[in-house]
């Protein structure tokens, strides 16, 4: 799956190098990735992408121009999706990143001040995500968290894909609890059933688990059908 972002910080975006499985993923050619940067489109001497709104209002807004010069400087794959990220736009999810993981290309457009000139979401924009209810600086994190979250659901990503598909809410279900050594700290234990060896009482513990967990923090959940989709193989 190729990756492309279009930032004034593409910089930041070697954060996603210091993770394993990204840089995995790179060497094995599963992800393709590409910062571009925003400033490298402009026609203005100082490499300047913002300007004022028109009808006045406080703050700058990302120029239509270089958005749409950087778009269009990229090589589009059969299956591909321009993002815009956005607080107005549609939660990214689990399923979301699942729909995301199904495509060839996904172009993350990153905001920065005020947001972007309306007659580029308008036209060349097909979908806005956002990460949830509270607005930040840029688009750049929000950008990193979709990737790292689409990441690990392709295929050959993640060491044991058996991990993948038992995470929390991949199953439909917030995950049961794990312990690793020693078996008791300070006077607290490790269920006597994790250490049994009986893989079919420990199968059975795990599932109780995660049902009342569920039931007890996210009781949302069970109201959907299991969701259990990772990357269509
Ligand atoms: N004035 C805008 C917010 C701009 S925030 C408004 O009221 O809608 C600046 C940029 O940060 C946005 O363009 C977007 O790219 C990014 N951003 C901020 N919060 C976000 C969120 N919750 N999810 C995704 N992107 C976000």
């Amino acid at each position: 799956m190729r990756f492309d972002v279009i930032s004034i910080f593409p910089n930041v975006f070697s954060y996603m190098e210091t993770t394993k499985i990204w840089t995995r993923g790179i060497a094995a050619k599963t992800i393709e990735f590409h910062a571009h940067d925003l400033r490298n489109f402009s026609d203005d001497p100082h490499h300047k992408v913002d300007d004022t709104p028109y009808g006045g209002g406080p703050g700058m807004l990302l120029q239509i121009e270089p958005l749409v010069k950087a778009l269009e400087s990229l090589p589009r794959l059969p299956k591909s999706k321009v993002v815009l990220t956005s607080p107005q736009g549609e939660a990214f999810t689990h399923e979301k990143a699942v729909d995301f993981a199904n495509l060839d290309q996904l172009i993350l457009i990153c905001g920065r001040y005020e947001g972007v000139d309306e007659r580029f979401i308008e036209h060349w924009v097909d979908e806005l995500v956002s990460i949830g209810d509270y607005v930040l600086l840029g688009g750049e994190l929000p950008a990193m968290v979709m990737m790292e979250a689409i990441c690990r659901l392709l295929p050959g990503i993640v060491g044991n894909a058996t991990s993948v598909k038992t995470d929390s809410l991949t199953s439909g279900r917030l995950k049961y609890p794990q312990y690793s050594r020693p078996a008791e700290f300070r006077g607290h234990k490790v269920p006597d059933v994790l250490l049994s060896g009986n893989h079919e009482e420990i199968r059975i513990w795990r599932e109780k688990k995660s049902n009342f967990r569920t039931l007890q923090k996210r009781p949302d959940l069970l109201k959907h059908p299991n969701v259990q989709k990772t990357k269509k193989q």
